[in-house]
């Protein structure tokens, strides 16, 4: 009941922050953040803040995950990347909002941790650990991208995993701040949109730092 309280005000911050999609704010409002955050951090799990998920690694805000997936405008059953999986709270996010999830991390223990958590909650997910500014060829193409660490450049290789109408979200620039970038396929063309500025930790590997 507590936690249903404070998984409610968070749900108005969201609301007053501008997220305006009711099956988001539902599913939102559905994922016991505090499930996903570590022992002894439960009762921050609905404060609109980072909080540190271990491996100098962390859970993004709530109106960072709202926003991100709010732009990606998704529709039931599509095929979505996600780069990052971190605590599993994102991809548990897309998952009740009905997509097909895929998502990869780099430090195994947290991608483990996350699985272990996910498929305990019951949601139906495929993942791995690795680097994922390679992207994940075998499911390719995806309908989105969704990538939740701080990049240098845009990873070509994730773009070109992306369909022919689909698009992809990344926050890219310096290591203390990103600007978040929409990038739609449309018409073979490729459509550019600055979102808003965040901060994320850096996104490592081949194509990141
Ligand atoms: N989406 C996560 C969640 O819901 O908790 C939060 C992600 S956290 C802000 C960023 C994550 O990206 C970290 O867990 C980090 O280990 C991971 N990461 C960084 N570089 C990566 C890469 N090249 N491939 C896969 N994961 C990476």
């Amino acid at each position: 009941m507590v936690f249903e309280n404070l998984r409610n005000k968070m749900i108005g911050m969201l609301r007053e922050r501008g997220i305006s999609d009711p099956g988001l704010l539902a599913a939102m409002g559905r994922v016991e953040r505090h499930k996903f955050v570590p022992p002894g951090l439960e009762h921050q799990a609905y404060d609109d803040k980072a909080l540190p998920i271990g491996f100098g690694q962390t859970i993004s805000h709530p109106y960072t995950v709202a926003l991100m997936t709010e732009t990606l405008n998704l529709k039931k059953g599509e095929k979505v990347l996600e780069i990052g999986t971190g605590s599993g709270y994102q991809a548990a996010i897309l998952a009740e909002l009905g997509a097909q999830v895929f998502t990869i991390e780099k430090i195994t223990a947290l991608g483990q941790r996350a699985k272990l958590l996910l498929e305990g909650l019951g949601y139906s997910f495929v993942s791995r650990i690795g680097d994922g500014t390679l992207g994940w060829q075998t499911y390719a193409p995806y309908d989105a991208v969704i990538i939740t660490a701080g990049a240098p450049v845009l990873p070509e290789s994730l773009l070109s995993q992306v369909k022919s109408e689909g698009r992809l979200i990344i926050p890219i620039g310096s290591r203390s701040e990103q600007m978040l970038k929409l990038y739609q396929k449309r018409n073979n063309e490729i459509i550019i949109q600055d979102i808003e500025f965040l901060k994320f930790v850096p996104l490592t590997g081949k194509q990141g730092w």
